[in-house]
């Protein structure tokens, strides 16, 4: 065990290389940390900007002790990072926050819904579906629409689809691909929420102001935040991070998307091991932002303010709406994050916008 708080020039391990690896880089890289990127791929958005990049599949034994040979403390920002090479890097003497046990429950979601039931967090009803006769029951006992996803490696709306009613089973089973699947009732919700936390090594616990988010097509497309809320919905929202953080002792920023419906009723759709895009507006709009503060946590300093400065409405540039950096950096309003991706493949995450409507009093 390295011994906390991590001193400057340390080396920052990030599990995955993609833009949330690459902006929490940068925000090791203002507190003095070099960063090691762990990725399948060379030249990666992270490893672009990090002191070392280590490149291997998952279950590379010899790359993964390469890579943690480097390391004081490694993180996340992918939490589809098989659990075995977590547990290769922990037997390696490598310190890895958010850990195993965090990274499993989000990886499936029964899982997952069965551990937030478990600790006081409400969601939506489900039912674990191994085969189609088992989706068959679990539609009579929900009731349709309701959706089917598989268990595992879902993400922005892939792997999910609705079934309308009975007859579309056969039809939603192929859809998903006869795998493991969940089906979750309807939520009717009025909007989207999300509330980003993280939970310091020494069981500190903070909370940012909640986002608002608007979804396209399963995607994230804009969040608005801090988000206009009661103070009931916001402490209902504060509870449940710190049940989710505090159940899985975790150390580190977590995403928590909820669903608020009619009456402020707030139910959780998934959890995030991981600093989250419902969270960059963060980075524009608090004082201590969602990358900072992973950082702190996993180096074992003290947790930064989450204070809200200003209002922010973040917009995702999605593949070749990227080329409208020209014009948005003509706007004083617009803080833009661009995260050199070579591909602007049609729906991919190429950057965001951050667009300051306010400063806060
Ligand atoms: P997910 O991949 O689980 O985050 O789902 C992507 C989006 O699908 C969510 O942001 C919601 O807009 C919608 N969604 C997911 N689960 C449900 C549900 N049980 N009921 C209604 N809408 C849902």
């Amino acid at each position: 065990m390295p011994a906390f708080p991590l001193p400057p020039g340390s080396t920052i391990g990030i599990l995955g290389g993609g833009q949330l690896g690459r902006m929490l880089a940068l925000a090791a890289a203002r507190l003095g940390f070099d960063t090691a990127i762990y990725d399948a791929k060379p030249r990666t958005p992270a490893g672009r900007v990090s002191a070392l990049e280590v490149t291997g599949a998952w279950d590379d034994r010899a790359a993964l002790e390469r890579f943690a040979a480097a390391c004081d403390v490694v993180t996340l920002e992918f939490e589809n990072v098989p659990v075995g090479a977590v547990e290769i890097l922990t037997s390696l003497g490598a310190e890895v926050a958010p850990g195993a046990r965090a990274l499993a429950v989000a990886q499936d979601r029964v899982e997952e819904k069965t551990f937030l039931n478990g600790h006081g967090c409400p969601t939506v009803e489900f039912e674990p579906v191994d085969d189609l006769d088992g989706l068959r029951r679990a539609l009579d006992r929900l009731g349709a629409p309701a959706l089917l996803k598989t268990r595992r490696e879902g993400y922005d709306g892939k792997g999910q689809v609705w079934v309308r009613d009975a007859a579309e089973a056969d039809a939603g089973w192929t859809a998903v691909g006869r795998r493991p699947a969940i089906l979750e009732a309807r939520a009717v919700f009025v909007r989207e929420l999300s509330v980003i936390a993280a939970r310091g090594r020494d069981g500190a616990v903070v909370s940012y102001p909640l986002g608002e988010n608007r979804h396209e097509a399963g995607v994230l497309r804009v969040t608005r935040a801090p988000a206009i809320v009661s103070d009931h919905t916001r402490t209902a929202a504060e509870a449940i991070a710190r049940k989710v953080l505090e159940g899985l002792d975790y150390v580190g920023v977590v995403g928590v998307e909820l669903f608020e419906l009619e009456g402020g009723r707030l139910l959780v759709n998934e959890i995030a091991p991981r600093v989250h895009n419902t969270g960059h507006w963060t980075q524009d709009g608090c004082l201590c932002h969602q990358f900072e503060q992973a950082v702190r946590a996993v180096a074992g300093w003290p947790l930064g303010p989450a204070t809200a400065v200003a209002e922010v409405e973040m917009t995702n540039l999605l593949g070749p709406e990227v080329e409208r950096w020209r014009e948005l950096a003509t706007d004083p309003s617009i803080r833009l994050h661009l995260y050199n991706k070579g591909d602007a493949r049609p729906g991919r995450k190429m950057a965001h916008a951050n667009r300051v409507l306010r400063t806060l009093p």
